[in-house]
């Protein structure tokens, strides 16, 4: 009798808490953008190099302030004027928090498989556009009946997608010029997919984020997909080119596109108050002269950094002496927001990461 009392009470809090599950999740990664600039700002010393900033006034006037706190809010305002004072941000060095890759390479794919699948292979070590052989976090949020079907992904990169697609995963995603995917059509998507389509392409593999963040905008108002992941890829470009003040001001665009996505997402009853934003970046870069380059020979561009914010994280600000993180626990931190049973491939308990 005891047993079925039990039985009969449990049950409904297991059916509740698998049907019921009421979170969303906006996922924006930025690639190889630097903790030092997220946290510090704009450089004195690569702001001074003529050969890679066109017009040093004019950057200096759009970014530079007498201390490290004021450089950091002017150029990404949305992170330090509501994310710092209302979610929790991991990664500023200065501070003793750290946060890293836990792969060897310092490089975009290894990231990103390591982001999604919460687990090292060490045979990912290049950035091939190849479906990547192990399970990852947001397909496992794809099976669960609370998301299935709502788990979108936009990229600027064409690699970015294959972090979460392979033979069973069917996750729709638009990456490197592709068109839209939203189900609901609607005049802005069809305009931003002629302007996408009509733009040269200055990169082979990778589209501008302005339009990776029109598509996903305009695809949370129509379709209201409960998970979705944004991967802004231009920081990553401008810094290989050695163009300083493109970076910065990539950045800085960055910081708007997200504070609209947020803002979007907060006016709609959709999402208002259900939904958890979490922003990171796939590895880090060198310091001073090797800031343009990353990889497994350039020192501490194993760096990352973490950004949460919305349903269910405490304004802690900036968070002191903790890590190192791992940017393999990104994927534990996505189960755990989701409420959702995932196992990486290699089988280790997760950890997720700020909670
Ligand atoms: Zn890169």
């Amino acid at each position: 009798m005891k047993r079925l009392f039990f039985i009969f009470l449990m049950f409904p809090l297991m059916l509740s808490s698998k049907v019921v599950g009421d979170t969303r999740l906006v996922i924006i990664t930025i690639d190889g953008l630097r903790w030092q600039e997220v946290f510090m700002g704009i450089d004195e010393s690569l702001m001074a190099n003529t050969k890679e900033v066109r017009d040093v006034d004019q950057l200096r006037r759009m970014y530079w302030r007498h201390t490290p706190v004021d450089r950091r809010k002017s150029l990404m305002p949305f992170v330090w004027n509501t994310i710092a004072t209302q979610g929790t941000l991991i990664g500023n060095r200065t501070l003793g928090s750290v946060m890293q890759v836990a792969n060897k390479t310092n490089i975009s794919f290894p990231g990103y498989s390591e982001m999604m699948t919460g687990f090292v292979d060490d045979a990912i070590t290049s950035n091939d556009p190849v479906a990547n052989p192990h399970r990852n976090v947001l397909e496992a949020a794809n099976e669960d009946l609370r998301y299935k079907g709502n788990v979108v992904m936009y990229g600027s990169w064409k690699s970015t997608r294959y972090a979460i697609h392979n033979e069973e995963a069917h996750i729709p995603a638009s990456v490197s010029y592709e068109k839209n995917i939203a189900k609901s059509q609607t005049s802005v998507l069809e305009m931003v997919d002629k302007m996408l389509a009509g733009m040269p392409r200055y990169w082979r593999s990778e589209h501008f984020d302005a339009f990776t963040y029109a598509y996903a905008l305009e695809t949370i108002k129509a379709d209201h997909p409960k998970v979705i992941w944004i991967s802004f890829g231009d920081c990553d470009e401008w810094a290989h080119a050695r163009k300083y003040d493109l970076y910065l001001d990539a950045a800085n665009a960055t910081d708007t596109f997200i504070q609209d996505i947020y803002e979007t997402c907060e006016a709609d009853k959709f999402y208002k108050g259900k939904t958890t934003y979490l922003i990171t970046c796939d590895h880090g870069r060198g310091d001073g002269a090797e800031w343009g380059s990353h990889g497994s020979s350039i020192k501490g561009s194993e760096a990352t950094w973490l950004m949460l914010l919305g349903k269910g994280i405490e304004p802690k600000g900036e968070t002191l002496n903790n890590g190192p993180f791992l940017t393999k626990q990104v994927a534990a931190t996505i189960a755990h927001i989701l409420d959702i049973e995932f196992t990486p491939d290699d089988g280790a308990p997760l950890q997720p990461i700020g909670m």
